[in-house]
């Protein structure tokens, strides 16, 4: 049968083997992570329907956002799968070799080694939404008061080299932006001058011009500032910018 619709293009972050437990079980209970075995059959399911659709080889989009480590259970799973193209969005500082944990990465991971759970963070003065919104720095600095470690190296991140193996096997690398937040308040010059860098810089790595927005988050004014800053694709998440009928932007869904 030929589906008329298009086909959906699935985020996906973290990934787990089994029953999620320590920090994966965190990011389970708030929809970021996935069963390595569920999600091999619905990418086989993906590929089926490409196929019976009769789509070009690697035409459909399979993106990986924040570098996670997980991924590599995945490094020689597309070998199978024709129809699908693995597309992996890192942020600038890890492609520049930082794998240490995004803040509220570094967060959950504190929360799981006490064993606290994320509807009691409120009590330490701070909320995942006010997060979002704050630069990544400044991210750092509140958990740093709160006395909360700051890992500069985590063996959960992808590293450069794990990087340049997946990419020898054909997946695409490209752009999480410059700075992992919410983007759609930043000032349109500084926001200019931000993703300009960071799409001179992914290509300069040997990646595609394209963006994801951090937190999947976009506006029809930041949209046309990214596509001003010279990135020919731009993807965002269903649920978070479901309005936005920018031209260049691609609908994703996180399949968790
Ligand atoms: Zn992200």
């Amino acid at each position: 049968m030929i589906s008329s619709r298009r086909t959906e293009i699935p985020c996906l972050h973290r990934i787990h083997d089994g029953d999620p437990t320590g920090y994966h079980r965190i990011s389970h209970s708030i929809g970021m992570s996935i069963e390595i075995n569920e999600l091999k059959c619905r990418l086989r399911e993906l590929n089926n329907n490409g196929i019976e659709n009769g789509v070009d080889d690697h035409s459909i989009l399979v993106t990986f956002d924040d570098g996670w480590s997980d991924v590599l259970q995945l490094s020689d799973f597309f070998e199978e799968t024709e129809k699908l193209q693995p597309v992996l969005f890192l942020t600038r500082e890890q492609i520049l070799g930082n794998s240490s944990l995004l803040p509220l990465s570094r967060l959950y991971a504190w929360c799981d080694s006490w064993s606290i759970n994320l509807d009691e963070i409120q009590h330490l003065g701070i909320s995942r939404p006010a997060l979002k919104s704050l630069s990544q720095e400044l991210q750092h600095s509140i958990l740093d008061d709160l006395g909360i470690p700051r890992s500069m190296v985590s063996g959960q991140v992808l590293t450069l080299v794990e990087v340049a193996e997946l990419k020898q096997k054909g997946w695409i690398i490209a752009s999480h932006a410059h700075d992992h937040h919410d983007l759609r308040f930043d000032d349109s010059e500084e926001l200019l001058e931000g993703l300009s860098k960071a799409r001179n810089e992914i290509v300069e790595f040997g990646g595609e011009p394209w963006l994801a927005w951090p937190e999947g988050r976009c506006t029809m004014r930041t949209c046309e500032i990214a596509k001003n800053a010279g990135f020919t694709k731009q993807f965002s998440l269903d649920v978070e910018a479901g309005h936005v009928n920018h031209p260049d932007l691609i609908s994703r869904k996180i399949w968790s």
